[in-house]
């Protein structure tokens, strides 16, 4: 071999460079930008007038490991059920920052229900539907005085399905005037960006500060995102909110958006992540939180909950033990993960593999902190554990789930306890 070869680079691209904007309940708070951890955060679909329901939901998201939950804020039944929602959460002890999501009458209800206002953490205002003609600058000015009363943050969130009509004009215009002009989708781009920028200067003249705003510039199409994202952040420094605005339901919703915020992650691209799942009817709304964390733990930006390494099985799996005992491992470790993060630090760390079958299962295994290589066709039934490298048992019989579930609770007891103080 030839000596020079270098050793291939591997990770992420460093980070863009972006403002830190803090978002904050309390003793809570969640930094977005600058060095921060890419934050993860969902949005509820109750009714926000059902305080109660509301805050059974978000509670769940908040303990799915959302790190911020937005709600709408659509009318004044929903806006007086705000201070109440986050009531209920701080009795339950739920500390989430609550982000209010407001559309037409925002500068109605912001000013009507001062209570509402304050018992948001920050307010996404969307510059498309503010109103219209004259009504616009001032609703928009009227919303951003309030966020600078009660020092909140704001997205300026742009959305491709409600662009600012006016601006699109404009730009429209200034693309005929063009000796070249440029194509549809280029000019569909352009005043993306241009919204979300003019109107984030606006908010600064108006009296924001230069480090409350977080800006987004939604889309549906994969490639559309990744080409509107690397601009807009090539021309400002705003910390990022990353997402299609509508992802859709089951696998292609995931992998749209795991196909879109990867390329930007790895660009550096991005401060925190919403995915915008359509939940199947009656699924759980969660869903989207453990997507965003897992886009986020299998790329190496960030860790959640413990991995599970499975085997896709083949037909040298000889049962569905082996199934079985990946999804009951990978369940229970997630369900584990609220209370373990309290008291095993690290834990998130902690890698599992469940593999079906010699081929690859020792191996695999040995490269995990824990593994279970279960026995495929023709080999004897049983099943080698691994900790840290090491064979340190061999499972059989009828009860292998329970005495690996076992094993694990055993290795994070030991290796991932707080020292116990002098
Ligand atoms: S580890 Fe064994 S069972 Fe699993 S996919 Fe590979 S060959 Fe098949």
């Amino acid at each position: 071999m030839s000596s020079s070869l270098t050793a291939i680079p591997s990770g992420p691209a460093a980070r863009r460079a972006s403002r830190r904007v803090l978002i904050a309940h309390g003793q809570r708070q969640i930094w977005v930008g600058g060095d921060a951890p890419v934050v993860v955060q969902s949005m509820t679909n109750t009714d926000t007038a059902n305080a109660v329901e509301t805050a059974i939901q978000i509670k769940e998201l908040a303990r799915a490991g959302s790190e911020l939950v937005r709600l709408t804020v659509d009318r004044p039944e929903a806006a007086a059920a705000v201070p109440y929602i986050r009531e209920q959460l701080d009795k339950m002890e739920v500390d989430v920052p609550l982000v209010g999501d407001f559309h037409y009458n925002g500068h109605t209800l912001l000013t009507d229900y001062p209570e509402c206002a304050k018992a948001l953490s920050k307010y996404r205002i969307n510059p498309g539907n503010v109103g219209k003609g004259a009504k616009r600058d001032t609703q928009f000015a009227q919303m951003i005085e309030v966020a600078a009363r009660y020092d909140k943050p704001v997205r300026i969130g742009v959305n491709w399905g409600s662009l600012d009509q006016a601006l699109l004009a404009r730009i429209m215009d200034e693309n005929a005037g063009r000796a070249e002009p440029w194509p549809a989708q280029a000019v569909m781009y352009e005043a993306l960006i241009t919204s979300a920028i003019e109107n984030a200067v606006r908010a600064e003249e108006l009296g924001l500060g230069r480090d409350k705003i977080i800006l987004s510039c939604k889309v549906s199409g994969v490639q559309d995102l990744i080409a509107v994202y690397r601009e807009l952040a090539r021309r400002c420094d705003y910390p990022l909110h990353l997402g299609l605005t509508e992802a859709g339901m089951g696998s292609k919703g995931i992998v749209a958006s795991t196909a879109a915020l990867s390329v930007l992650l790895q660009e550096g691209i991005g401060d925190t992540i919403r995915i915008s799942l359509t939940p199947e009817p009656g699924g759980d709304r969660s869903r989207e939180v453990v997507v965003g964390q897992e886009i986020l733990q299998t790329m190496g930006l960030r860790k959640f909950t413990p991995m599970v390494i499975a085997c896709p099985g083949c037909g040298r799996t000889t049962s569905t033990t082996f199934q079985e005992l990946a999804d009951n491992i990978q369940t229970f470790l997630r369900e584990q993960m609220p209370e373990w993060k309290k008291i095993y630090p690290g834990v998130e760390g902690m890698n599992v593999a469940v593999m079906g079958c010699i081929v690859n299962g020792p191996g695999e295994s040995k490269h995990a902190n824990i593994g279970i290589s279960l026995p495929g066709t023709g080999e004897s039934p049983a099943a080698p554990v691994f900790v840290d490298g090491a064979k340190v048992a061999t499972l059989r019989g009828e009860r292998i789930v329970e005495e690996f579930q076992e094993i694990v609770l055993n290795y994070v007891k030991t290796n991932y306890s707080k020292p116990v103080a002098a």
